[in-house]
């Protein structure tokens, strides 16, 4: 009885394998997808024979009825018909393998057209008797004899292809099948030793279960398409990111000059006042062009996931009173009110990404300036404080062009900017809002917009940053005397770009600084070995031959050589400062150089 309940469960997920396939349509896939589907129709004969022949038992016929010989010759056609399909099988997935599928057809010819027909033959013609033990009846004679026969040569064959195929044997593809093959002679050999006991057909159907996960199966081949696409998604990905960091840098590297350039023209005391509007308009085109370059590397770095948060102490005073005077500027002569309001009971010093809050709200601000003729724009911070944490709602409130409602779900989308007839004059990427929103998701905020259209719009933040001081301790402020160097102070500039020395020698002649210009690490590896003495050397990456980490390294091999290195680069995007000082730099400034970065930096290691 245990042994048809196995054929009736064979049954049953044979049933449902048969209906997969179909569904899936694996038929139409190739040679191997065929045999199989064959092999489940197969063996759900099988399966059904093997039932029948248990109920037949059952009844009191006569062992020697011709049902009987009928039945079980069927049976001995299926078990070599099912060895047939097996072997077939494997070599339809080793000619796969081996791309050579044509040769099929020629394999299936010789099995099915000139061997298995006579097998087939010799097993109806041969004679069978039966023998009764207890309750169970199992045929004899020499037609079963052949039968067990043909098993066995089926899998010796199948051991001595896979055994000729050694690159493939190893395969995880084949691990099912060595454990097939194992199984299938294993449960032979106890059918040949214990007649009694019907487990064949069982086995096999069970066989033809676990071959599902061999085939060229659609679901995996669509994962493997799949996996491969991601692959080549994140490669196409990682070269957009890179192409990105090397046109900023490209475009860098000459804004370098213009913005230099146009601040030393500016400083000329003796220029017409149109001249001095020109330099001025250079320099604010020049701004712009600088922030469409970081905006594009800000969304390529999110997109990539490369936009790290980076954690620091700060004091928000500073950043609130920054980022008024700079909506100041953007206001410019418009009639425009600009409210602010900061929360009286706001923490000290603060822990969190101030450089990204600062930029989210610049954002905001930047837009309202933008969007706003005339009226009122109105800044607030207030702060909700429970234990250690500081909730900041910041809101920008204008009474600008608004946007329509059907509109609010694209603004934070990339590129997309809106009601274009009516903002086409005003610059702007449609890049802003989306990376505002992508900051305000990484510190884990909100970001909530409301407006009406024709009348006005307000954006509320709500981001947490940790507390670290209440109270600010007063110390006086001591104003930052103006930078005067004494004694002669000598700087060795490093850069492949003649016009970038240039603009760097003529920014430190203002500080009274003598400068070495040369174009290669190599040069100034010589000036150092020749023992030229700097107080402060200033050196570009990304130089052909030997970049600027590879020029430090070999300078801090040299004796002696204790001379600060800052890395002076147009290579900008987030995170490279980092990198830099991670290498051994001692300080950072990107391109173009930005005149109160460098007077830190000049401050710092050579004034006195
Ligand atoms: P950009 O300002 O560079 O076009 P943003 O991503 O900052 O890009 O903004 C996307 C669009 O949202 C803008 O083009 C504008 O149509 C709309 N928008 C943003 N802020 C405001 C605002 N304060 N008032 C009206 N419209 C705004």
């Amino acid at each position: 009885m245990s042994s048809v309940s196995l054929s009736i469960g064979g049954i049953i997920y044979i049933f449902l394998l048969l209906v997969v396939c179909i569904v899936k349509k694996v038929w139409v896939l190739k040679a191997e997808n065929k045999v199989y589907f064959t092999l489940i129709i197969v063996t759900l004969f099988g399966l059904f024979l093997d039932c029948f022949s248990f109920f037949l038992t059952l009844s009191q016929f006569d062992i020697h009825h011709p049902i009987y010989v009928t039945l079980t010759k069927l049976m001995l056609c299926y078990y070599n018909i099912w060895c047939f399909l097996f072997v077939l099988y494997l070599i339809a997935v080793l000619l796969r393998k081996k791309g050579k599928e044509t040769h099929f057809g020629k394999y299936r010819k010789i099995l099915f057209v000139y061997i298995l027909p006579i097998l087939l033959l010799i097993s109806l013609i041969l004679p069978i008797n039966y023998v009764q033990q207890g309750n169970a009846i199992y045929p004899q004679g020499l037609s079963i004899i052949i039968d067990y026969c043909v098993a066995f040569i089926a899998i010796l064959i199948m051991i001595i292809m896979l055994l000729k195929n050694k690159q493939y044997i190893l395969d995880k593809e084949f691990i099912p099948l060595w454990v097939l093959i194992i199984l299938t002679t294993f449960i032979i050999i106890i059918q040949f030793l214990f007649p009694e006991i019907i487990l064949v057909t069982a086995v096999e159907a069970f066989a033809t279960f676990i071959m599902y996960f061999t085939i060229e199966n659609p679901d995996i081949k669509m994962i493997e398409q799949l996996n491969l696409a991601k692959e080549q998604a994140d490669r196409a990905n990682r070269a957009k990111t890179d192409f990105l960091s090397n046109m900023s840098h490209e475009i860098r590297t000459p804004l370098n000059a213009i913005v230099g350039f146009s601040q030393s023209l500016l400083e000329d005391e003796t220029l017409s006042d149109d001249t001095r509007e020109q330099a001025k308009d250079i320099l604010m085109a020049s701004d712009s062009l600088l922030e469409i370059v970081n905006g594009i590397l800000d969304i390529s770095k999110i997109e990539a996931n490369e936009l790290k948060i980076v954690n620091t102490e700060y004091d928000f005073h500073n950043i609130f009173e920054e980022l008024i005077s700079l909506t100041k500027v953007r206001i410019g002569e418009k009639p425009i009110e600009f409210k602010t309001y900061l929360d009286p009971n706001i923490p000290a010093f603060l822990y969190g990404d101030y450089v990204r809050l600062k930029q989210i709200i610049l954002n905001l601000l930047t837009n309202a300036a933008k969007y706003t003729k005339e009226g009122f724009i109105d800044f607030r911070v207030s702060t909700i404080q429970k234990g250690n944490v500081c909730r900041f709602i910041i809101s920008v409130e204008d009474s600008g062009i608004g946007i329509q409602k059907e509109k609010i779900n694209q603004l934070f989308t990339k590129f997309g900017r809106l009601d274009l007839e009516k903002n086409i004059t005003i610059e702007g990427t449609g890049l802003g809002l989306a990376i505002t929103k992508r900051l305000v998701e990484l510190m884990n905020g909100q970001i909530v917009v409301q407006s009406v259209y024709g009348k006005g719009s307000k954006f509320t933040v709500a981001v947490d940053q940790k507390i670290v001081a209440k109270e600010k301790q007063v110390v006086e402020k001591k104003e930052e005397a103006p930078l005067v160097l004494t004694g002669s102070k000598k700087v060795l500039l490093v850069d492949d770009n003649k016009l970038n020395l240039k603009v760097a020698e003529m920014i430190l002649k203002k500080y009274k600084i003598d400068t070495t210009s040369v174009v290669s690490g190599y040069e100034a590896i010589d000036l150092i070995l020749a023992g030229e003495k700097f107080d402060l050397i200033l050196l570009d990456d990304m130089m052909p031959k030997m970049g600027g980490v590879e020029t430090l390294k070999k300078l801090q091999g040299i004796e002696g050589f204790h001379i600060p290195v800052v890395m002076l680069t147009a290579n900008a995007i987030s995170g490279m400062k980092e990198k830099y000082l991670s290498e051994g730099f001692s300080d950072y400034l990107a391109k173009p150089i930005d005149k109160s970065e460098l007077e830190k930096v000049i401050r710092k290691y050579l004034s006195n």
